[in-house]
């Protein structure tokens, strides 16, 4: 994709809230509400209310809130062959901040068959818009994971960079015009994601024509993270670890949080050269942005990044909020853009 049609296209980082008649709401890992024909329907109903909802919220590449997947993790995972996932273990993740119960890799992985079979595909059908679609990134599912087969966290990750690069092949077959891979692990592991998680990215995109892109937060707006970011001191930096290794990566966009968050807003500059996803939606609050906060922020940035490659988006998915607060959010977010079009096209 080029940006240069139109300035600053809105866009989500990936998931949205699930309505009540799909699954729980206001969780990570919610149950569903419905099985086998039904809740394959009902999953293909949610994705549509949500599309239809970017597209009035005034959003310029849409996705499919992730409306499918139970985790934007386990979601890939499930489709995987070589994973033991009747007998999971508890492990700590993100270098310790959380505590999970996770499957284990107990042979050579293996994609059983399409991850996300019929979403993209689904996605295309029903809008004209350009269309994104996420999935997990390599480092971030290694570390979802207890590996017992290689022996190696490194081997590990890049067996799942190999399956990540089928499915994103045949995703962009699809029509999605953006891929992007979530790597909140970056975050936790920062000198690793500078030695060996971005070549892992390069593994998965390989071959790919479409826009690339990966999504570095500081996780959803749950108790666990918000404690973790107090811990962080005044100014959060872990970006600066591996910004200027991603600026010469060959991944085309960076999503990044801004709003409300302690990054120096000036570690973009580290990023010059890609089109940077600027978090303007806060998910750890339900209050409603405005759309001039939204501007106020994009002129922030707009300090550090040229107009042309500045992508207004939320600052991590939208999951667990509640549904009306989530879609104020959209609303705001697609008149946010609108007002800084107005101001700098
Ligand atoms: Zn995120």
């Amino acid at each position: 994709m080029s940006n240069t049609e139109m300035l600053f296209p809105a866009t989500i980082a990936g998931s949205l809230p699930k309505p009540a008649w799909l699954a729980e709401t206001h969780k990570l890992w919610p149950q569903w509400r419905a099985e086998g024909a039904e809740l394959d329907a009902a999953k293909r109903d949610a994705t549509l209310v949500w599309l239809k909802l970017q597209e009035d919220a005034g959003l310029d590449i849409i996705g499919d809130g992730e409306m499918s997947r139970q985790h934007f993790v386990h979601g890939f995972v499930e489709n995987v062959a070589g994973i033991d996932r009747a007998n999971k273990v508890e492990i700590g993740i993100r270098d310790n901040r959380y505590k999970a119960m996770v499957p284990r890799v107990v042979g050579k992985l293996e994609l059983k068959e399409r991850a996300h079979p019929w979403e993209a595909g689904f996605l295309r059908a029903h809008t004209k818009k350009k269309i994104k679609f996420t999935l997990p990134g390599p480092m971030t599912i290694m570390d979802t994971v207890s590996d017992q087969y290689y022996g190696d966290r490194v081997k590990t990750a890049f067996a799942f960079a190999e399956l990540l690069n089928q499915e994103a092949r045949a995703l962009q077959a699809e029509g999605v015009d953006v891929i992007q891979f979530d790597e909140p692990a970056f975050n936790a592991y920062t000198r690793q994601a500078a030695d060996w998680g971005i070549d892992a990215l390069h593994r998965a995109i390989d071959g790919l024509t479409c826009t690339t892109a990966v999504h570095i937060c500081y996780g959803y707006g749950i108790q666990a993270n918000i404690e973790w970011k107090r811990m962080l001191g005044s100014e959060w930096r872990q970006y600066e670890d591996f910004f200027p290794a991603l600026a010469k990566s060959r991944i085309d966009q960076v999503s990044l949080e801004c709003i409300n968050s302690r990054v120096p807003p000036n570690l973009m500059a580290l990023l010059e050269g890609k089109q940077v996803m600027v978090g303007v939606i806060d998910v750890a609050t339900d209050t409603i942005e405005t759309p001039e906060q939204i501007l106020a922020t994009i002129e922030t940035a707009l300090q550090f990044v040229p107009k042309d490659k500045l992508l207004p988006a939320s600052n991590c998915g939208l999951a667990p909020l509640d549904r009306d607060v989530a879609y104020a959010k959209l609303q705001a977010l697609g008149a946010g853009a609108r007002l800084a079009r107005e101001k700098f096209g």
